[in-house]
């Protein structure tokens, strides 16, 4: 086979010089035949024009091969002139004694042509020539080779030879086109793939290159290449270093490669096998995935650039709303009862909201981003509940609205799941049940259901068992309409816009709560009449680690929260319990965060004392050391946090300086942050705005501890340590 044949023509043909080699030969010899014939005879004039006539032949046939465009004719045309010329011959010579002989001999002519339709035409034409010769001499008589007896049985013999080379010619033939397509499919593939291709012979020799491979190596025609050794296609030393070590590795490799050619970075993706037989040569296929990757590498920067984007802004935003949110807080617990009261609540609300708008836009970035990722621990069910009922009981505000929780008392005590996302969770559906409800009532029902377990294999360590736990809200709010529910879950997008024109949303909560509950594995389905209401049912696979009933006592605390309508009313938080004279110091670059930190942390009667730099606060734990609590900032000019951190548990030296709780007080609430402070030797975590309930868990939890003193009586048996029962 050629080594790098043009692309073929759609009919497959054999080589036109080979076949007309093979019939000049065949003519020749024929003629020569009966030149002998007559010669022996001693017929001149027979010898001579026998001679004439083969030579006509010859060159009329060689005329047609070379110049004859139609394939299909040229293979009908060629047996059909040689069958003519050698039946006039018999009769102008009256001479018929190899006749069928030679009949069958231009049959097989036909047949070398390889092509059925011109081969079956010839045998259909020939035929009915010899038919009709026969038909004349029983019609007419006469004397020479048809007037013999015995042409019937020749001609049936020969009939017969030529349907078998018919028979060998068409089952060959569809071999053949089997191979010539095989090998049009090679050679179109070899033409037109974008991988560099190359096929090589077990000494590294050139079998094929693909059209791209001989483009990459700057060589205009594959062909030429066969045979030369693979790397002497290459200049660059750097390419042929990195095809040198494919060569010489052991095979089969899959790998890429990232190489400087002419100053350019260009990458690879190599594969290279053996080619299994005899002569195993090296099959290699190289892609340039330069583009791809330069994509990839700008599209993985763009990403950072909008992480780090989002988490300064996340920062920046928080750190002015901490002020504003805290502020007021403090605010509020001055002014209880006065005129400014109102007006202070409706700026935590707005502040609340604001902070809410800037939680969602996070979230859907690091969804966008496919950054978002569940952090799993062990929860307490009924703290969780708790909580969701408390925070958004409050919501309900003064709409005649009544809020009732119903709890299974069979629900278990721990789970194990990302109980702050179940959280948000909760709080999306219900806060919405709030706030698309004008009157009636808004329902939350927590179900267990257990399931036939299989605890091994749910991978957690003390794990006793697993299950579904399903959250219900109903409503008998406005509902949604049939044409707006499958808009629900689409981000930024918010349905009825002009009934819902007054209340804030910003089309984002049902969107991220789909993708929270698919990143759980769990289901989220609803139901909704327009005018009447809506149920929401979510449902999520969670393990248990602690299957002890709830009972009855902490359901009905529970479902205690419940509101009767309109009973609902935004309470100022109060402190739980006074921690007098205890030290606390405050580390914040800020002075406004600093006065919010002091005014919050006021009514616990804390004896606080505050610096503004990270080295200030390495010196003050150096200098003293019965800090309780050490609340340190993340960013700050010059030291900042976690320098601050790892100074004071690494530089001073004392037993006390490396356990002092240290609790990060940051405005930066992307993913990862908790973990990044805890593993730089962070005792705790408190998200800037401060939140005053998170505050009053935290102090609870680090102060009660220190004392060793036991809370006396925690709001709820099994909520230990959480913010839920601090309204009770
Ligand atoms: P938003 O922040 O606007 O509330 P969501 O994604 O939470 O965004 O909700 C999308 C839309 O779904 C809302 O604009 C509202 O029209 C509709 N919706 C959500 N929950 C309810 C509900 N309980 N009752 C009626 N409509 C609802």
């Amino acid at each position: 086979m050629n080594p790098q044949p043009p692309l073929a023509a759609p009919q497959a043909a054999p080589n036109r010089v080979i076949l007309a080699l093979i019939t000049v030969t065949a003519v020749s010899f024929f003629t020569t035949m009966y030149v002998l014939l007559y010669r022996g005879n001693g017929d001149s004039v027979n010898m001579v024009t026998t001679i004439v006539l083969g030579a006509i032949l010859n060159v009329g046939l060689l005329i047609c091969y070379i110049r004859a465009r139609d394939y299909e004719l040229l293979a009908l045309f060629v047996p059909l002139a040689t069958f003519f010329f050698y039946t006039i011959n018999c009769f102008v010579m009256q001479s018929f004694a190899q006749y069928f002989l030679i009949y069958v001999a231009i049959c097989a002519l036909a047949a070398i042509h390889q092509n059925g339709k011109s081969l079956i035409r010839f045998m259909v034409i020939s035929n009915l020539v010899i038919l009709f010769l026969i038909g004349w001499r029983f019609l007419f008589g006469g004397t020479g080779f048809f007037y013999q007896v015995n042409v019937i049985p020749q001609y049936i013999a020969a009939l017969s030879c030529v349907l078998f080379i018919y028979w060998v010619q068409r089952s060959f033939g569809r071999q053949n086109a089997a191979v010539d397509g095989a090998r049009d499919a090679f050679n179109t593939l070899m033409e037109t793939t974008p991988n560099m291709l190359a096929l090589l012979d077990n000494k590294n020799c050139i079998t094929y290159i693909s059209r791209k491979m001989a483009d990459f190596a700057h060589i205009a025609n594959p062909e030429i290449t066969q045979g030369r050794p693979f790397l002497d296609l290459f200049h660059d030393i750097a390419l042929k270093r990195m095809i040198g070590e494919i060569l010489d590795g052991e095979k089969p490799i899959e790998t890429t490669s990232t190489i400087t050619i002419d100053n350019i970075t260009r990458h690879f993706s190599i594969h290279a096998a053996t080619i299994a037989g005899t002569d195993a040569g090296v099959y290699l296929d190289i892609i340039d995935i330069t583009s791809e990757v330069s994509a990839r590498l700008e599209a993985e920067a763009a990403s950072q650039a909008k992480s780090s984007f989002l988490a300064n802004m996340s920062h920046e935003i928080r750190t002015p709303l901490n002020a504003v949110i805290g502020l007021t807080e403090v605010e509020l617990q001055h002014h209880r009862g006065d005129s400014i009261c109102e007006s202070l609540r409706k700026v935590r609300s707005s502040a609340d909201h604001l902070l809410h708008i800037i939680n969602d836009m996070l979230d859907i970035s690091k969804i966008e981003n496919n950054k978002l990722e569940l952090i799993t621990a062990e929860y307490s069910l009924a703290s969780l509940i708790s909580d969701a009922a408390q925070v958004n009981r409050t919501r309900v505000g003064d709409k005649p609205i009544a809020f009732c929780v119903e709890v299974d008392e069979n629900l278990p005590q721990r789970l194990f799941g990302d109980e702050l996302r179940i959280r948000q969770i909760l709080n999306n559906l219900l806060s919405n049940a709030i706030k698309y409800t004008h009157a009636g009532e808004v329902r939350l029902k927590v179900q267990w259901i257990a399931k036939e377990s299989k605890v091994a294999g749910v991978g957690v360590a003390n794990a006793v068992g697993a299950g579904v736990l399903r959250l219900i809200v109903q409503d008998t709010g406005i509902g949604i309409r049939v044409e707006d529910k499958c808009k629900l879950f689409t981000a930024y997008e918010q349905v009825d816009t002009k009934a819902n024109r007054g209340i804030e949303g910003t089309g984002l909560g049902l969107s991220i709560t789909m993708r929270l509950v698919r990143l759980m594995d769990g289901s989220l389905d609803f139901e909704s009449v327009h005018g009447k209401g809506s149920t929401f049912v979510v449902e999520l696979p969670q393990v248990v680690v602690d299957a002890t009933p709830l009972g009855e006592s902490v359901a009905q605390r529970l479902r205690s929260f419940s509101l009767e309508d309109g009973a609902g009313e935004v309470k100022v938080v109060e402190a739980t319990e006074t921690f007098k004279g205890t030290k606390v110091l405050v580390v914040d670059d800020i002075d406004v965060n600093l006065e919010v930190a002091r005014g919050m942390m006021e009514c616990y009667e804390l004896d606080i004392e505050c610096v503004t730099s990270g080295q200030d606060a390495v010196e003050a734990v150096r200098r003293c050391n019965d800090y309780a609590i050490v609340f340190m900032d993340h960013m700050m000019p010059g030291m900042d946090g976690i320098e601050a951190t790892i100074a004071i548990r690494s530089q001073i030296g004392t037993s006390y300086a490396q356990t002092v709780p240290i609790v990060a007080l940051t405005a930066n609430a992307l993913e990862g942050a908790r973990d990044m402070f805890l593993e730089n030797g962070f005792t705790d975590f408190l998200a800037k705005p401060i939140d005053f309930a998170s505050l009053d868990t935290l102090l609870r939890k680090l102060l009660d501890n220190r004392s060793e003193q036991t809370n006396a009586e925690p709001a709820l048996v099994g909520i230990d340590d959480r913010k839920g029962d601090r309204n009770e």
